[in-house]
């Protein structure tokens, strides 16, 4: 199934997958994600919030825009089809104001998620020890700092357990100033599950979930990006 979209991808000479894209591959290996639907028209997008049910999100598709929320490209917590028509010109507006060059396919819907602790999970590959997987809190912060712990491909357990250990922000992951602690255990299963997912595709070069949304009970991740291996 997955490779159904990389082949397309392939076909198209991409090795980028957009965020519908790769929301799909991780849905279908069992990561948790808010499932995202591409629509191409301000009507599209009305239909689909309406097919998903509000709130919902809407954020710019497109291959030459990396940090969607950077160009205005982001809109959240929409709650009548009324406010997506005016997100949808929002966005294409702000898209055409800071990047006119930028190819837009059109917009994903997706669930508004709830408030959550924000995470990052991804991949990279080394040379030297192959796929590594990455973990750290999200936000502002610890972009700055570099709070990340890694592990090589295959993880187990113990491996993805002393990740989530090993950050200097763990206590936030088991709560504080009246925030619920995070599910450690979803938080390790996500993990493994990653292992698992990066193992079976050596045509993955890269992985983002940034960020994962972390709850007292389980974890989505409410925005993805893969990148395949140049054929
Ligand atoms: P980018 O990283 O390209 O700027 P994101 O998709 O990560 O764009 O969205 C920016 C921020 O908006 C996220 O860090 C998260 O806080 C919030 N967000 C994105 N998607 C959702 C969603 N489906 N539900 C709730 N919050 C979201
Ligand atoms: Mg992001």
């Amino acid at each position: 199934m997955s490779s159904a979209i990389f082949q397309q991808a392939r076909a198209e000479g991409r090795t980028l997958l957009n965020e519908v894209e790769s929301k799909q591959v991780l849905q279908q290996a069992g990561i948790p994600t808010t499932p995202a639907r591409l629509a191409r028209s301000r009507a599209e997008a009305v239909a689909a919030a309406g097919a998903i049910g509000y709130p919902v999100v809407l954020k710019v598709v497109s291959p030459d825009i990396v940090h969607k929320s950077d160009v205005g490209g982001v809109v959240l917590d929409l709650r009548d089809a009324g406010a997506v028509a005016e997100a949808y010109d929002r966005i294409m507006a702000a898209v055409t104001a800071t990047q006119p060059d930028a190819r837009v396919l059109g917009v994903a819907v997706q669930t508004m998620a709830r408030p959550g602790i924000e995470v990052i999970a991804g991949m990279t590959r080394d040379r030297q020890f192959g796929p590594v997987l990455m973990f750290g809190l999200g936000g502002v912060l610890v972009e700055v700092l570099q709070d990340v712990a890694f592990r090589i491909v295959p993880l187990d357990e113990r491996d993805a357990d002393g990740m989530l250990r090993e950050i200097k922000g763990f206590p936030v992951l088991q709560g504080y100033r009246g925030q619920a602690p995070a599910d450690l255990a979803a938080l390790r299963r996500l993990l493994l599950q990653l292992s698992d997912f990066v193992e079976q595709h050596p045509e993955i070069e890269e992985l983002d979930l940034n960020p994962v949304l972390a709850y007292s009970d389980g974890a989505t991740a409410v925005d993805a990006r893969i990148l395949l291996r140049d054929a």
